[in-house]
């Protein structure tokens, strides 16, 4: 079957096997038929509304050697902080005063936050009525369950890559296995889980896209984040070739079509390679958006690469510019909490 027929079929039946993922991948003619697809499959799933989630990096403090990542704690040339639980409070007051219905608590995997503190500060967030996304790494099962309790309703952990020796290669010291425990215990635990990949890394090979699409449909995942790797200076990956949009954008539309009804957000990494890249993600098979409500001085320092798009931006006044921008391309900001079934509300 040529890469049209296979698009098309998939459009319809959300399945495509490994072999035929690959092809597609590939294939560069068949780009804007199967961006075209995904932004229809969107449509009909998910609808025109795009949810979003304010972002708080809460600590940049980080115990993990990720040599894609600028947190990685052997890097001298970013500035730590964390922020104290009033500070990470505050924040998620103004996300509810500003009318944001999810917030997105991430970090390093900083051991100072405990579930003993990190668990009553949950359970005042959520009596602002927000729904909690945690992004917080590998934790043991029990902390995962204290969290759930207290609040928190989703948490998204990338499996980054599902090729075990690349994943063991590029996060030294840490196991592709405990990464895949992880992803189950919070599935098991009933998280709206997100997971995602980064697209780009040296080594990392098509058919390796493919298996990692494929892993997403098998986890049965809710979100899926992914975006361009942009190697940062100060990591052992500085010298990767420099980052591309496209197969970021291509691995995201495909999983639109395997996927149709979950969320996928138009990442960070997308919009800093390129100005329009939120808007060529939203209209490639993505329904959301994540505002970094971050700041002062933790905005900047959450350096997981360079240039992360609108690091000096101010977060207040977001909205007003995004809806007009999203009306340009016949989308508007969702009232709702957005979660996953799209049918479900907290
Ligand atoms: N400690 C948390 C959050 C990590 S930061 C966790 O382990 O889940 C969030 C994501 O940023 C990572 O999952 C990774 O995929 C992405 N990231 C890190 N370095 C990057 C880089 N150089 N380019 C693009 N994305 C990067």
């Amino acid at each position: 079957m040529d890469s049209y027929q296979l698009i098309s079929r998939a459009e319809t039946t959300h399945n495509l096997t490994e072999a035929e993922l690959l092809q597609i991948l590939q294939d560069s003619k068949t780009d804007p038929a199967l961006f075209a697809a995904a932004d229809r499959v969107r449509k009909k799933y998910v609808g025109n509304a795009v949810h979003l989630r304010a972002l708080i990096e809460f600590t940049n403090i980080c115990r993990n050697s990720c040599s894609y990542c600028g947190l990685r704690c052997q890097n001298q040339a970013v500035t730590r902080y964390r922020m104290n639980v009033e500070q990470i409070y505050t924040l998620a007051q103004k996300a509810a005063q500003w009318g944001y219905k999810t917030i997105v608590l991430q970090g390093g995997e900083d051991p100072f936050f405990t579930a003993e503190l990190l668990v009553p500060l949950l359970r005042r967030i959520k009596a602002l009525g927000l729904a909690i996304t945690l992004s917080i790494g590998e934790r043991p099962r029990c902390d995962y369950e204290a969290f759930k309790q207290a609040g928190a309703d989703r948490y998204l952990l990338r499996i980054e890559t599902t090729d075990k020796a690349l994943y063991e290669k590029y996060n030294p010291g840490m196991s592709f296995e405990n990464r895949l425990r992880c992803l189950q215990d919070l599935k098991q635990l009933g998280y709206e889980t997100g997971t995602g990949i980064l697209v780009g890394l040296p080594g990392q090979t098509p058919l390796s896209l493919a298996k990692d699409i494929l892993f997403f449909k098998h986890l049965g995942a809710d979100m899926i984040g992914l975006g361009p790797f942009i190697p940062n200076p100060d990591t052992p990956l500085k010298d990767a070739p420099a980052p591309q949009l496209l197969p970021a954008l291509k691995v995201m539309a495909l999983t639109r079509l395997l996927l149709p009804d979950i969320n996928i957000p138009a990442t960070t990494a997308m919009e800093t390679l390129e100005p329009q890249g939120r808007q060529k993600a939203l209209q490639c098979g993505a329904n959301v958006i994540m505002p970094n409500i971050t700041e002062g001085e933790a905005r900047v320092n959450y350096a997981l690469y360079p240039g992360k798009a609108a690091a000096a931006q101010a977060p207040q006044n977001l909205q007003e510019q995004l809806a007009q921008n999203l009306k340009k391309i016949g989308r508007y900001i969702g009232t709702g909490y957005g979660g996953h079934p799209p049918q479900r509300h907290c």
